[in-house]
């Protein structure tokens, strides 16, 4: 379904971004892979996903709290694979405080990471996209972008944020063949969460097992993680035919967690 087309995922050599790069090089796209730790590994797993369809894996190693990584990576893979036609700003930190013990630093940069860094790789997306008249956008911001929860404030404030600026993009692409959309996990088993459960298991003195059954009861009525392999679906689902006309939504696959 997306032979031919191109996207770049930030964060893609973890977690969620890993799986939706699996997914979309299962349809036929050439991935443009970036984040940090191991590459060659994540590398191999997308390869191996796109292996039927013959997809080329292209990697840059841009720090997304930096303007000028953003823009040289932005620039690589149009020059890989001539546009850049998906984009999946799904690089993410988090850091729990409550507000007036926050590090001033962890504040900068969870909001230059999660929110900033996808606002410029938009702006440098879009021009290719509208003359091609086909693009896509798509924001993993979280649960945490629809609703709050304590300790979390430049995590929800970054989300909030994102959700607003997919609004915001929808609506200056919606006369055109571009979509822009917003993806809300809830809890995802991931390095991210897996320190959260490490936490709760040494704060209430429990096991692995027990700390993500207390994790998961404290806010996700299904007592479930989804998986980035949902997530990656949900992601092609976007990226397909079908999602032409979906525009500016902040779509939850929360166990539903929002839905209190
Ligand atoms: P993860 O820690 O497994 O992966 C994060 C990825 O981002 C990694 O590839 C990492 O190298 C990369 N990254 C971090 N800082 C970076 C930087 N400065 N520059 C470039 N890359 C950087 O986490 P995850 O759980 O897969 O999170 C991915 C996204 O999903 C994040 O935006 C997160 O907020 C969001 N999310 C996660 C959950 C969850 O429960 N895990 C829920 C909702 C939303």
């Amino acid at each position: 379904m997306l032979k031919g087309k191109t996207a770049l995922v930030t964060g893609s050599t973890s977690g969620i971004g890993l799986g939706i790069a699996k997914a979309l090089a299962r349809q036929g796209a050439n991935i443009v892979m970036n984040g940090f730790g191991e590459v060659d590994g994540p590398r191999a797993e997308v390869l191996a996903a796109g292996q039927a369809a013959g997809i080329q894996v292209a990697y840059h190693a841009a720090d997304m709290s930096r303007a000028a990584d953003i823009e040289d990576m932005m620039k690589y893979g149009a020059d890989q694979f001539g546009r850049i036609d998906i984009v999946v700003n799904n690089a993410g930190i988090q850091h729990v405080a409550s507000v007036e013990d926050f590090p001033v630093e962890r504040w900068d940069a969870i909001i230059a990471i999660n929110l900033t860094s996808a606002f410029h790789t938009t702006r440098l997306a879009l021009p290719a996209m509208k003359a091609a008249n086909w693009g896509r956008i798509i924001n993993v911001a979280s649960v945490h972008g629809l609703v709050g929860s304590a300790q979390k404030s430049a995590y929800v404030a970054a989300k909030h944020g994102i959700v607003g600026l997919t609004k915001v993009t929808a609506l200056e692409t919606a006369p055109t063949g571009v979509t822009c959309n917003a993806i809300c996990p809830g809890w995802v088993l991931t390095p991210l969460v897996q320190k959260q459960v490490d936490a709760k298991a040494q704060q209430l003195g429990v096991s692995n097992e027990e700390a993500k059954k207390v994790l998961l009861g404290e806010k996700e009525p299904s007592m479930q993680f989804t998986t980035p392999e949902e997530l990656g679906e949900l992601a092609v689902f976007f990226c397909s035919p079908a999602g032409n006309n979906v525009r500016g939504v902040a779509w939850n696959m929360d166990g539903g967690w929002a839905a209190q």
